[in-house]
Parts: C-alpha cells; sequence; structure tokens
C-alpha cells in the first residue's frame, strides 16, 4: 500500500483506510510476533512525532503517522501541545531515530525553532522534520535549520512525502546524500529570501495612510440584537452549510466539489470518501454526542484611529482594537488596506463571533481508539462543522441579529464565494495577522463561558473545530492579507497595544519583512 501510494497508483484516503485493517491484524498478532521477535524483524526506525505546545491542530500528523506505519516505522505519537522537553525525553528515551513536529498556527513557528536550539543544546543528533499548515521551506530553511546543525532538519510538505525522506535519512548509503541536498538547497532558499528582504520596499506609515482607500458613502445600521448572545446549532442544519472543497484537500486529494466526484484521476477515491463521510456525518447528526455551539455579539463602534476601531461593549467598557494596515507599494489604483478603514469616524458597529463544532468530540474519538480513518474522518467533519458553523451564522447575523441585509437569499455556492455583504475576518488569519486580538475578543463575547472554547498560551482554540472572527458589515469591506509589515509600523501597534516591543515582536514575527 506504501509502495501504490508512493507511485500515486492509491490515494490518502485508501492508505489510511487499509492501515486500519493492518493495524487490527496486527493487534491479534502481536502477542505472537513478540514471541519471535529478533533482529531482523526490526522496524525501519522509530520516529517521534508530535503537535508543538500551545497548538491543538493534529490531523495533518495523524495522516503522516500513519503512513509511516503503513511503511514500516514504529510511530510514537505524543498528540498535540507538547513541550519541547516532553519530545526529547521521549526521544532520548526510546532512541528515536528521527523526530518530527507538526502545527499549524503561525505562533507554531516559534515554538519549532525553541525545537531546534533544543537540540542544538543537548547534542542531539537526530534528523528533524518539519510539516504543518503555516510551515514552509522558507521558514525552515530560514529559521530552523540555522539553530540545529547536528542533523539534518527537512520541510516535508505533504503526507506523500514523508515516507520518501525518512527512508532516504534511515539508508545509510542515502542519508549523507539527502543531508547534504537539503543543506544545499536551503542554503540557496536563504539566500534568495534574503534576497527578497533586501530588495523588499514599505511605505511609510504616512504614505501607506494617505494611500487607504477611497469608500463610497454608506450608512450604518443598527443592530436588531445588540449585544452578546448565546447560540446552539442543529448539526443536521450545518450540514447543508458544509463547503466541503477543503474537505477532500485535508485528504490529500485535489480538486472542487462537486466535480472531484468525477475527476478522472481521483473521482473514485473521492466518491468513497464522500460516501464514508456522509455516513460518519449522519451518525454525529443523529447520536447527539457531538454539539455545536456558538456565540456573536453587535456592539457600537468607531474608528479612533487610522488602524484603531473602538468598541463600546456595554457598561462604560471599551476596547481599542488595534489593526495592521498594508504597507507595501501598491500599483496605481490599489489601496493600502486596513480593516479599522471599513469603520466610519461616528455612529458605526462591529461585530465578533466564536464558534464550535468540537464539544463532545472526545467522547466521540473514544469509541475509535483503533480506527485512525475514523478519528481522522471525524475530526476533518468537525472542523467542516465549525466553518459551517461560522457561514450559517454570518448568515443569521446579516439577515436577521445585525440585519442589515434582511432580503439576502444566497444558496450555498454562493455563501463559500462570498457574494454576501460584509466579512468575518478571523485574528490569526491574512487581514489580522495578530492572535492576541483573541484576548480581547473572547474578552468581549465572554466566549469561553459561552461556548467552552478555551485559548491556549499560543492562541490556539480548544477544540480545534473552531472559529472566531470580527464582523464588518461595511459594503466594500473584503478579506485581504497585510503581508509585510516594517519596524515603524511594529513600534506604533506595539505603542498602541501598550505591549512590550519585543513580545510584539515575537507574535508578529511572521509578518516582519
Ligand atoms: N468556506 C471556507 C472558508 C475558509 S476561510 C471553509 O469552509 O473552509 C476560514 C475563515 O477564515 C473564514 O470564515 C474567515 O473567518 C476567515 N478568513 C478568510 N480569509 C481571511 C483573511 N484574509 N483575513 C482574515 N480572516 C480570513
Amino acid at each position: 500500500v506504501g509502495d501504490l501510494f508512493g507511485s500515486g497508483k492509491m490515494f490518502l484516503p485508501q492508505v489510511v483506510k487499509s492501515a486500519r485493517v493492518m493495524k487490527q491484524a496486527v493487534a491479534h498478532l502481536v502477542p505472537y510476533i513478540e514471541a519471535e521477535k529478533d533482529e531482523n524483524t526490526r522496524s525501519k526506525g522509530t520516529i517521534v512525532m508530535a503537535t508543538v505546545k500551545g497548538d491543538v491542530h493534529d490531523i495533518g500528523k495523524n495522516i503522516v503517522g500513519v503512513v509511516l506505519q503503513c511503511n514500516g516505522y514504529e510511530v510514537i505519537d505524543l498528540g498535540v501541545m507538547v513541550p519541547a522537553e516532553t519530545i526529547l525525553e521521549k526521544a532520548k528515551e526510546v532512541d528515536a531515530d528521527l523526530i518530527g513536529l507538526s502545527g499549524l498556527i503561525t505562533p507554531s513557528l516559534d515554538e519549532m525553532v525553541h525545537m531546534a536550539e533544543e537540540m542544538q543544546r543537548l547534542t542531539f543528533d537526530v534528523p528533524l522534520l518539519i510539516g504543518g499548515a503555516t510551515t514552509s521551506k522558507a521558514h525552515t530553511a530560514v529559521k530552523i535549520e540555522p539553530a540545529y546543525d547536528r542533523a539534518p532538519v527537512v520541510y516535508v510538505p505533504d503526507a506523500s512525502r514523508a515516507v520518501g525522506v525518512a527512508t532516504r535519512l534511515q539508508s545509510e548509503e542515502q542519508r549523507e546524500v539527502i543531508a547534504r541536498e537539503v543543506r544545499e538547497e536551503y542554503a540557496i532558499v536563504r539566500d534568495r529570501t534574503e534576497a527578497r528582504r533586501q530588495g523588499r520596499e514599505f511605505l511609510s506609515m504616512s504614505a501607506a495612510r494617505s494611500n487607504g482607500p477611497a469608500l463610497d458613502r454608506h450608512t450604518p445600521i443598527e443592530p436588531n440584537k445588540p449585544g452578546v448572545h448565546s447560540v446552539t446549532f442543529d448539526l443536521a442544519e450545518l450540514s447543508r452549510y458544509i463547503d466541503w472543497t477543503p474537505f477532500f484537500m485535508t485528504w490529500e486529494l485535489a480538486g472542487k466539489f462537486p466535480k472531484i466526484l468525477d475527476d478522472e484521476v481521483v473521482g473514485e477515491a473521492a466518491r468513497s470518501l464522500f460516501e464514508d463521510a456522509k455516513a460518519m456525518l449522519n451518525r454525529l447528526i443523529n447520536d447527539g454526542v457531538l454539539e455545536a455551539r456558538g456565540c456573536y455579539g453587535l456592539w457600537p463602534a468607531r474608528r479612533t484611529g487610522p488602524e484603531e476601531v473602538t468598541v463600546d461593549t456595554g457598561n462604560a467598557a471599551q476596547y481599542a482594537l488595534q489593526f495592521l494596515r498594508q504597507q507595501t507599494p501598491k500599483p496605481e489604483g490599489k489601496p493600502n488596506l486596513c480593516l479599522a478603514d471599513y469603520v466610519l469616524e461616528e455612529n458605526d458597529y462591529l461585530g465578533g463571533f466564536a464558534v464550535t463544532a468540537g464539544i463532545g468530540i472526545e467522547n466521540v474519538l473514544a469509541e475509535y481508539e483503533n480506527d485512525d480513518y475514523a478519528s481522522i474522518m471525524i475530526k476533518a467533519l468537525a472542523d467542516r462543522l465549525a466553518e459551517a458553523a461560522a457561514e450559517y451564522l454570518h448568515e443569521q447575523v446579516r439577515k436577521e441579529h445585525w440585519g442589515y441585509a434582511a432580503e439576502e437569499d444566497f444558496d450555498n455556492d454562493a455563501l463559500i464565494k462570498e457574494a454576501y455583504e460584509g466579512i468575518r475576518p478571523a485574528p490569526g488569519y491574512p487581514a489580522c495577522p495578530d492572535h492576541t486580538q483573541k484576548w480581547a475578543l473572547f474578552e468581549m463575547l465572554d466566549a469561553e463561558r459561552r461556548t467552552g472554547i478555551a485559548l491556549t498560551e499560543q492562541l490556539a482554540m480548544n477544540p480545534a473545530a473552531s472559529v472566531s472572527g470580527w464582523y464588518f458589515a461595511h459594503p466594500q469591506a473584503r478579506y485581504f492579507g497585510v503581508g509585510k509589515i516594517n519596524d515603524e509600523q511594529l513600534a506604533e501597534y506595539a505603542g498602541r497595544r501598550d505591549m512590550p516591543l519585543e513580545e510584539a515582536r515575537r507574535w508578529l514575527r511572521p509578518n516582519l519583512g
């Protein structure tokens, strides 16, 4: 199965599914295998894997774990939110051949650098594999590899590459070759990144501000239900709001839904996966163990600075929210955007929300302890339901709770294409990349108490199947990426946030040019 997957003749869902059969069969055989174990039955190597401290996302890590197991590796998976010490202790204890780190949110990037520094300090010589949504070859080359030179550090872009990399690192003949290849390649990546950094231009903040967007006149609508409100969701209703395309991406099947079901190459695998997904979704809907909850707040707000929005949450409480402005020079006619641009200086409103579809998920997962296929499926579906909840609640807010688009009537396709008015940018994502904005958002919403979502020290939301963000109603509001900023903006932002410069630098590191 591993070979077929490696050569592109089999797809990830089938691999994970067959791993389940394998695992169950092996469980029966283990007593006999243990009795007969000798020199010739050693595994191909032992890998210790973990999602780093402060991060709770593990679908990708679990997939990589299954794929490595299929290929004869012993995988010791330490789970999520694992501190460096724990990973390194375990690696020592089992004499690990490889260490694999995973993470999804941007603060995890720093934690991976920290791991590499610790491995250097403690004179480890175990290769380090890096993977997860915000990781990249550039970050690995520029930040992680230079911190640890005692063994290769390799970025693994997806599960299909994991085995190839692991096998080469384990092979006597190949180990030196891949070490050299990676070292040379990453040196080039570093040079290229440095050249790009040197060549990068920034507008001064005053120039960026004067190139802010010229928006149409617009009269804000007063929310029908001001203040903060809790909601519970019906999973069956939410399932109609699912955007399925990212679900297939999770399983490394590329293509847009529903066309992917008829795709020449992956269609069969996609159909079979979709059948299983619908069956599991029905189970989740019918057995009542998984719950989806949320809350939203709609408040008077006004723009109180070029990048500042002040929100009145009632009882004289005010939150001065700080946003970031695009600072790279734009082509003629293109503005340098900041989310604050979408709020008027008086008599306007801002909303916030937090939703989760992960309440009770441990209890569902507990039923599938030896079934990676089911557990990855459940987590992937919970993620979809959380995004669907964000979509559904946003629609309710536009049509009723805020009510600025009472007449709106879109089908799910149009919702996915964001045909509606207004946006719901999420802290930690490109338009407002500072995850620490969740401190204010969660406080304003009393979100932890209302929804059961907790924030980790790195601002991941736990359960992982959660979404939170702001509501902007301006008809011209659209998503964008802040991109890279310079020290001028960093210093201003830290000042406005009342945050020590070094702390702001740490949280905004991925955006510092
Ligand atoms: N339909 C997709 C939506 C993915 S985007 C899905 O189901 O997966 C997920 C969330 O990120 C959105 O709901 C929105 O809250 C936020 N988002 C998207 N683009 C953003 C941007 N540029 N800046 C900030 N938040 C963004």
